[in-house]
């Protein structure tokens, strides 16, 4: 099993519906870990618990995409994810 190179971090993803946890492994195609090339947010907090709450606080109950507001669906877009699919 490979050593991991940093704390789990936390992400909702917003195509499938959940939470990922993305464990950093110092791989050259994804150092941070982040295996879901799919629409996800990063959230603060060390445990998932706290992610979850992050992820509340800023977005509701929201699970999936359709489910935000639309200015916040543009939103995201612009900063997190078409930045990264560049
Ligand atoms: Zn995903």
């Amino acid at each position: 099993m490979r050593e991991p190179t940093g704390p789990t971090w936390f992400a909702w993803c917003f195509s499938h519906g959940r939470m990922h946890n993305f464990i950093p492994c110092g791989e050259a195609d994804s150092p941070d870990g982040a295996w879901c090339t799919a629409d996800w947010v990063k959230l603060d907090g060390s445990t998932e618990e706290e992610a979850l709450a992050a992820k509340t606080a800023r977005f509701g109950d929201a699970q999936f995409i359709d489910q935000l507001p639309f200015d916040v669906q543009v939103g995201l877009y612009e900063q997190e994810w078409r930045p990264r699919r560049a």
